[in-house]
């Protein structure tokens, strides 16, 4: 004789709906069933009891009151034992007169009392539950703070004038704006046109809100971009030379 009992895996959580979860009644009382039936139907007799005992546990765990438990699990028992016996009687078989559904949203109190209104009227009531975390908590990807863009054309302002400066990078805006910032540390013979406007001035920049102007990916159309803005903007420390390149009639 094969002997079966109800198997868990070994990811079995034992969390369920919360009684006090917003959710209806008829869901929260199904979960008993539910469990019943798994710790009923797939297990030997000499593993019932263990098994009802495991769903009275794991059910106290997630918040059902004991009085609903026992009431509930008594009840479930006595159908299944029933069922063999009456067995032409499904309780799942839907009356053909009930066969339009209804999904309206679950709000407590209310929602039963349209139950019975709409179920008199004839229709199969399904509930929405629409309190679910995911409409509180936006799941979707933050936006890419600015520092970590890559591919842009970019213009960084000086704090204490109205100077700025465009340039363009392949690499994360963080990682040039940095060696933008620390050139000044190297000999005056490499140092850049940010580090010669800090030294004369003793102004600084606004290292940590580069404003981003364009993004492309293509570094031939990039530098184009850089050489337009730098054209078409005034007050920028940028060299001449920078927009070279660029015949006039960009
Ligand atoms: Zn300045």
């Amino acid at each position: 004789k094969l002997i079966t009992n109800w198997f868990r895996k070994s990811t079995w959580s034992g969390r369920y709906i919360n009684f006090y979860s917003n959710h209806p009644l008829k869901y929260r009382i199904n979960t008993i069933y539910n469990l019943i039936d798994h710790a009923f139907l797939l297990s030997d007799d000499c593993f019932k009891q263990e098994n009802i005992k495991l769903v009275y546990d794991t059910l106290l765990n997630n918040c059902f009151p004991e009085h609903i438990i026992h009431r509930h699990i008594r009840k479930r028992i006595n159908f299944l034992n029933n069922r063999d016996r009456n067995d032409t009687v499904d309780v799942n078989s839907t009356d053909p007169d009930k066969t339009h559904f209804i999904s309206v949203p679950y709000v407590e109190n209310t929602s039963q009392d349209l139950y019975r209104l709409l179920r008199n009227s004839g229709f199969n009531v399904i509930y929405k539950v629409t309190k679910k975390l995911n409409n509180l908590i936006r799941c979707g990807k933050d936006s890419l703070h600015n520092n970590d863009k890559t591919s842009v054309v970019y213009k960084l302002y000086c704090n204490d004038c109205n100077l700025s400066y465009i340039g363009q990078t392949k690499r994360h805006l963080r990682t040039r704006v940095k060696e933008h910032c620390n050139n000044i540390k190297l000999h005056e013979s490499n140092h850049s046109v940010i580090s010669k406007h800090r030294l004369e001035s003793g102004h600084d920049f606004d290292w940590s809100k580069p404003h981003i102007l364009h993004n492309e990916k293509y570094v031939s159309k990039r530098e184009i971009a850089c050489m337009f803005f730098i054209k078409r903007f005034k007050n920028l420390i940028n060299l001449q030379k920078d927009t070279d390149s660029l015949n006039n009639i960009y």
